[in-house]
């Protein structure tokens, strides 16, 4: 038994100006044999597949795994990169003689300038090259697709997690149908069902209502002899493309019709659920008005989450914790190159400092904060990541500086994005967590596989900024179906008529 792994990733942004090329992807991606001995023991998908395929004795014929390295935000994906990539998948294909399947592991939120459906287009072209084998997919729960991509591979899985935590145990899942279909045991059949929903990133975490109702009876179906796998995809609503939004995925052994019943009744459900998808969350002012009422209440910690601001240098949160005199609070990264490289140039561990820190991307941001407080930690601190989602993974961060503003307030200035979806990031500057009452997070949904344990209320705000914001009513979409919900032509004509 010979299988081929290859991937191709990228949840692209298309609200950002700059497009996303070759170069930027060059800095990620790893070729042959590395595609294998760099995944293993990490709890990826292709970890997942090569773990099944290793148990089933196959060999494994790794291509190639395309992503995106460390850079600056960018996005479409151009049409050349692409080609780049979508080629060196099939000509590896076609250089490794016999196959018996092909394992794509994939992302979902891809989105190409004049390709519609790039994952569809990817599955399209393997199979051009290796003919009737059978072709499987992983996918991220923000991935948008539709029955192109179902029609063109011959089983899809999707993650069931936010935060992503059974990356691995998907792959498991693709590498064991790809075995069994191999072997003769099992017979993929499959039905895509769009409910016709587009839901904001910070809707969509999986433990929690309305998300988990489905999944629940996502697993419910699994449970009926003949489903193997039911999937729901929220979708990624920050890619401006003719498939985005929910997507149901139902593979069944043999039997299209009760993959055709499930999909129905999982679609069904979420559409019911429609309304509680896109609850509107407070503003900024509001929010930390809220937050500090429940840390006098003794609710506390409070972990703000800030979803729209990927960049990192939106300033809404900080500035209204400076306004309303909120303590034993630590922002655990301002982006700001500027001013970081203006730290590392004139201060001194010790030194009282005054700069003026974020909102420099772009007016969403907010204004720059200026702050006065004590450099307390300055450095490239590099630590290993404590929360459940890559567990273990070595951080090496850029330059840093704390700053105390007294009264156990402290903000890290970074010179790049600093994730914080543990608590690594913050002991790695000398902040102790335990002291404090409010968490402000850059971060949608990630962040709870840790911090969930430790703070009493998860906040999540709408903050204006350029990525994931809550409210996508104010985003410009061209390319999306009419009648999608809420926000497709179709619905925005009858709130208008109404
Ligand atoms: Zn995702």
């Amino acid at each position: 038994m010979r299988v081929a792994i290859a991937s191709f990733v990228d949840e692209t942004m298309t609200f950002l100006p700059e497009p996303t090329t070759e170069e930027r992807f060059e800095t990620g991606t790893r070729r042959g044999q590395a595609v294998v001995d760099e995944n293993r023991g990490i709890p990826v998908y292709i970890n997942g597949f090569v773990k099944e395929l290793e148990r089933a004795g196959a060999e494994i014929v790794p291509i190639v795994e395309a992503r995106k390295g460390p850079g600056p935000f960018s996005g479409w994906v151009t049409r050349s990169c692409f080609e780049k990539y979508a080629g060196e998948i099939t000509e590896g294909l076609r250089g490794s003689g016999n196959l018996d399947g092909v394992l794509l592991a994939l992302h979902g939120a891809m989105a190409v300038s004049g390709v519609p459906r790039p994952e569809a287009e990817i599955c399209r072209r393997v199979r051009a090259v290796v003919g009737d084998i059978p072709i499987m997919v992983t996918l991220d729960l923000h991935a948008n697709e539709d029955h192109e991509l179902t029609d063109a591979a011959d089983a899809v899985f999707i993650l069931k997690t936010y935060p992503h935590v059974d990356s691995e145990e998907t792959g498991e899942i693709a590498g064991r149908c790809m075995v069994e279909t191999i072997r003769g045991n099992f017979h993929p059949v499959q039905v895509c069902k769009k409910p016709g929903l587009i839901i904001a990133s910070i809707y969509q975490a999986s433990e929690h209502y309305p998300m988990k109702v489905i999944y629940d009876r996502c697993r419910e179906w699994e449970t009926k002899p003949g489903v193997y796998c039911a999937s729901c995809a929220p979708g990624f609503a920050y890619a401006d493309v003719p498939d985005v939004g929910m997507s149901v995925i139902v593979v069944a052994d043999g039997d299209a019709e009760l993959a055709r019943q499930a999909a129905d009744d999982i679609s069904a459900l979420a559409w019911s659920l429609r309304d509680d998808f896109s609850t509107p969350l407070p503003n900024p002012k509001d929010a930390v008005g809220q937050v500090m009422q429940m840390v006098s209440e003794g609710k506390k910690p409070v972990a703000i989450a800030d979803g729209a601001d990927r960049i990192g240098d939106s300033t809404h949160i900080l500035k209204e914790l400076i306004a309303q005199g909120a303590t034993n609070w630590a922002v655990p990264g301002i982006n700001d190159p500027r001013a970081a490289k203006y730290l590392e140039e004139n201060a001194r561990t010790g030194d009282t400092v005054t700069v003026r820190i974020g909102g420099w991307y772009g007016p969403l941001s907010g204004e720059p904060v200026e702050i006065t407080g004590t450099v307390e930690f300055m450095g490239r601190p590099s630590y290993r990541l404590v929360g459940p989602m890559r567990k273990g993974a070595l951080v090496q961060d850029k330059f840093v500086a704390r700053i105390n503003l007294g009264r156990n307030r402290h903000v890290v200035v970074s010179e790049t994005t600093r994730g914080c979806n543990d608590a690594s990031g913050m002991t790695s500057v000398g902040i102790d967590v335990s002291t404090l009452d409010i968490i402000p997070l850059k971060s949608r949904v990630h962040h709870r596989a840790y911090w969930d344990s430790v703070a009493k209320v998860n906040f999540p705000v709408d903050a204006p900024g350029y990525l994931e914001i809550p409210n996508l009513r104010t985003l410009h979409f061209e390319n999306i179906p009419d009648d999608i919900y809420p926000i497709g032509k179709r619905w925005k004509t009858e709130a208008n008529t109404r």
